[in-house]
């Protein structure tokens, strides 16, 4: 009877729970989906076929897990915490397509992994996060010289807020155009507190990342763009003219190259980062040559 319901299912968590005698980890994240819709639309979201490789961060006790190796082909799933393993054998057992592998996702090198994998089709992560390592691993996936098809990714809610937030608004940051330079946005779904146990503090959102068609802005150098956007919002409370000498140094010289380049992209000089779209950041970058 108990193996009929899906693992999300609040009956069937709860017997799991006592089952394996588990106390959630609050230092790892551990907050588990008791909500089978909101598992069904991160599924959805992520348009899964059964040529697709899945890399989960984080499958708790599988009830996210289980539903992606229903739709894709193979699911490789990295959970730290090794007193889940057990666990997961157990609520895993009757899928061939699911391999767990006992890591930390900050020390895996993903490049690596997918080479010796040998995987081709589409890689997709999908993934409740562990919440207090969000930017970590969002910047490390983005980071990879990996082209992820899709990301779907549930956050806390104001994280996501940042990632998906368009200029003029105060969430406008270095995270949101770090991420959105690479990968289009959406928030995809919005999930409350009670969907989990134990509840969380705070509210969450799925945030999916697609691939772009084409690279939209142009960024020959991640990295050097990347650094050059850390630095427009080193101090967010500053002019993006103060950022920009703070990076480029206060010398005359730098003041005119700076001036000239506003003035090329028509924007004032006490104007902010947060205010500029991204198109206009990549063409203060290019125009300063940095
Ligand atoms: N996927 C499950 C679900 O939705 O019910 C659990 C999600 S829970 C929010 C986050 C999971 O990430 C936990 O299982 C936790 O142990 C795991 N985790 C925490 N830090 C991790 C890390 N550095 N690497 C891999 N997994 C980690």
């Amino acid at each position: 009877m108990e193996s009929r319901l899906s693992i999300a299912n609040p009956i069937r968590t709860n017997a799991i729970i006592k089952k394996f005698n588990l106390r959630a980890k609050k230092n790892l994240g551990q907050n588990f989906l008791t909500n089978e819709q909101a598992i069904n639309g991160i599924v959805e979201a992520a348009k899964l076929i059964d040529t697709d490789t899945v890399i989960e961060i984080g499958p708790g006790i599988g009830a996210l897990t289980e539903k992606l190796a229903q739709k894709a082909g193979r699911v490789y799933a990295f959970e730290i915490d090794s007193t889940l393993l057990p666990v997961l054998d157990d609520t895993l057992s009757q899928y061939n397509n699911i391999e767990i592998i006992n890591q930390d996702i900050l020390k895996v090198n993903l490049v690596e992994f997918i080479k010796e994998k040998n995987i081709s089709g589409s890689i997709k992560v999908v993934a409740n996060l562990p919440y207090y390592i969000t930017t970590p691993i969002l910047l490390g996936l983005l980071d990879e010289e990996i082209e992820f098809d899709k990301m779907v990714l549930m956050m806390q809610k104001e994280v996501a807020e940042r990632i998906t937030a368009t200029p003029g608004h105060r969430e406008f940051g270095s995270l949101t155009i770090t991420i959105q330079s690479r990968m289009d946005s959406q928030i995809s779904l919005m999930i409350g507190k009670n969907s989990f146990f134990p509840r969380p503090k705070v509210d969450s959102a799925v945030v999916t990342l697609s691939k772009m068609k084409t690279n939209k802005y142009e960024i020959e150098n991640f990295a050097k763009f990347n650094k050059f956007v850390r630095a427009c919002f080193a101090q967010k409370r500053k002019s993006l003219w103060n950022n920009l000498l703070n990076l480029l140094g206060r010398t005359d010289e730098q003041k005119a190259k700076i001036s000239n380049a506003f003035e090329q992209i028509n924007v004032e000089t006490n104007v902010r980062a947060e205010q500029l779209s991204i198109n206009k950041i990549k063409e203060l970058f290019d125009l300063l040559d940095i």
